[in-house]
């Protein structure tokens, strides 16, 4: 195995996510020598690019250290940029040709990362597949969403991948599942005896999962505004944590049951219902500093009277024996007052309250960004001489707790993953088709009937109407919990 080569191909090598994401982890995995012994990168795209041109635009993201300096040399030497176009043949024949002339190319394992704009995803995996295969080792490929717009679109492009490449040689990233917390939630619930009786209707009153930005669109809205937060965010980052959140158990913890048991949980769960979903758009504010000054129809590049929600709240429920009733909120949104990803179980409150109504809720927070962190509010006794009741926490921060322990950046694990041909944290094709049937209704209707999103203010929590909902669905926010952060 060792001395078998592997080449990744990065196509669109010219592009954002290459020069922020791609080529940097290379590097940190290259660096850490976490990759195979011989692996080299070619860097392909239709811009007239050299190695070198694709190294002055990546290097500033790769937080190159003094002591680095000989290794980064390895690293750019073991890296080539082939100049082709995504529609021809001959320009991927040639490719393999290159791949071919690599030390004992025509033998290595292939790893193809598709970091282009969705048109042209299916010319390049058709001409893939024609032209680029490995002859003895294996052939990976890499997409990134969008994995479509809807149901129909999605299934277009899967249908499209399965006749060229087999599910197991297919790796769809969602960013999300490389995350240290989300992968977490897997050890949490079922390497502890106390959680899992507890994960069920009969205790949980409501789960709160939250994404939030704290910046808009930056006049970069042009882009977004094709897809919006619930294509962007809700449908795919927000639904693969839930499934985590609301599985059972699988049999082990290999892919196959893991992503089986995901699927499951989207199987049991109804199309969404326009009145259960809250859209919102933001507004300038101001008394705002810099671009808060500017609404979302600010943006020069989104479109006059756009109507695409850059905030979302929408509540589902999962047809189980284990959460039938029990309300799962999602709330995504730009331009709000913090930077957080978490999931959030509110607990049902204590029956036969002795403490006369003094007693809040528990909740379990487990906290995806910033600052990993698991914790549990609760009630304990006030210290002092009364039994009066107080509310607390049972607090694991991961920056206490792990003092100094690198937290590996969530592309670096999932591209170590093609290589390992470890498959869990990515999407399976099932997966997606489940998504999207939850998905698709609500977003046609958003879209055929032009619904206004309601308007909040830049660096707000959000429109009300998006707490209204929640609160209609049983989750209560008390306003007094307070937190002192420990001295580290
Ligand atoms: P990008 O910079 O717009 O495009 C990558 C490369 O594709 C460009 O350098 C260009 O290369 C080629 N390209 C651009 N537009 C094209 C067109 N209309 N027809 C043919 N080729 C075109 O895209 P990106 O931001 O790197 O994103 C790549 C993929 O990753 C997209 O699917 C995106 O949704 C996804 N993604 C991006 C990010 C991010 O942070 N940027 C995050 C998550 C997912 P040449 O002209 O040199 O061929
Ligand atoms: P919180 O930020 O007070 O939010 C609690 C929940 O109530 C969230 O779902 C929030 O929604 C919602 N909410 C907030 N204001 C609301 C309002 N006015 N009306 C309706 N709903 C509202 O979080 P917390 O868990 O109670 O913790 C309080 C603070 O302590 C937070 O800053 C937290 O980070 C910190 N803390 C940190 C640690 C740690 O790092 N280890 C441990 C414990 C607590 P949105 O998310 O949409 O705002």
């Amino acid at each position: 195995q060792d001395d078998v080569p592997h080449v990744f191909v990065v196509f669109g090598a010219s592009g954002d996510l290459a020069k922020k994401k791609i080529y940097p982890t290379l590097w940190w995995l290259f660096k850490d020598g976490l990759l195979p012994r011989q692996t080299y990168f070619v860097g392909y795209a239709r811009s007239d690019l050299t190695v070198q041109a694709v190294r002055d635009k990546s290097t500033q993201y790769m937080k190159l250290q003094d002591d680095e300096k000989d290794k980064f040399e390895e690293f750019w030497k073991m890296n080539s940029y082939v100049k082709g176009s995504y529609t021809e043949r001959t320009d991927f024949e040639h490719l393999n040709q290159e791949i071919n002339t690599l030390p004992k190319g025509d033998l290595a394992h292939r790893l193809f990362y598709l970091a282009l704009p969705p048109t042209v995803f299916k010319d390049v995996s058709s001409n893939v597949r024609l032209c680029c295969m490995g002859h003895e080792g294996w052939s990976r490929i890499i997409v990134e969403k969008p994995f479509g717009r809807d149901s129909e679109s999605s299934a277009d492009l899967s249908q499209h991948l399965s006749k060229l490449f087999r599910e197991d040689q297919i790796y769809r990233i969602d960013h999300y599942l490389g995350k240290e917390m989300v992968q977490n939630l897997m050890v949490l619930r079922f390497g502890n005896k106390m959680f899992s009786p507890l994960w069920h209707r009969d205790h949980v009153q409501c789960v709160v999962i939250t994404f939030k930005e704290p910046f808009g669109t930056m006049g970069r809205g042009g882009y977004f505004d094709e897809s919006g937060i619930i294509r962007d965010v809700m449908q795919n980052h927000l639904m693969q944590i839930l499934s985590l959140v609301a599985m059972e158990k699988p049999a082990s913890t290999s892919a196959e049951d893991i992503r089986d048991e995901k699927v499951k949980v989207l199987k049991c769960m109804p199309p969404l219902e326009l009145q259960n979903v809250v859209v919102g758009q933001y507004t300038g504010d101001p008394q705002g500093e810099g671009d808060a000054k500017n609404g979302y129809l600010d943006d020069k590049t989104v479109p006059k009277g756009s109507v695409t929600p850059t905030f979302a709240s929408a509540v589902v429920f999962v047809k189980t024996e284990r959460w039938d009733g029990v309300p799962f909120i999602m709330k995504c949104g730009k331009a709000l007052n913090e930077r957080k990803a978490e999931v959030r179980i509110q607990f049902k409150d204590v029956p036969g309250d002795i403490f006369g109504g003094q007693c809040k809720r528990n909740e379990l927070v487990i906290r995806v960004q910033p600052q990993e962190a698991v914790y549990c509010k609760m009630m304990v006794k006030a210290p002092g001489m009364n039994i009066n009741p107080e509310e607390s926490e049972l607090d694991l921060s991961y920056g206490a707790r792990y003092k100094g322990v690198k937290m590996p950046d969530a592309y670096e694990r999932l591209i170590l993953d093609v290589f390992c041909g470890a498959q869990l944290h990515f999407v399976r094709s099932d997966e997606l088709r489940e998504a999207w049937r939850i998905f698709t209704p609500l977003l046609h209707k958003l879209e055929k009937d032009k619904i206004k999103p309601a308007p909040y203010k830049y660096g707000s929590r959000g429109p009300q109407e998006a707490d209204d909902l929640a609160r209609k669905f049983g989750f209560i926010f008390s306003g007094t919990y307070k937190w002192t952060k420990p001295q580290l």
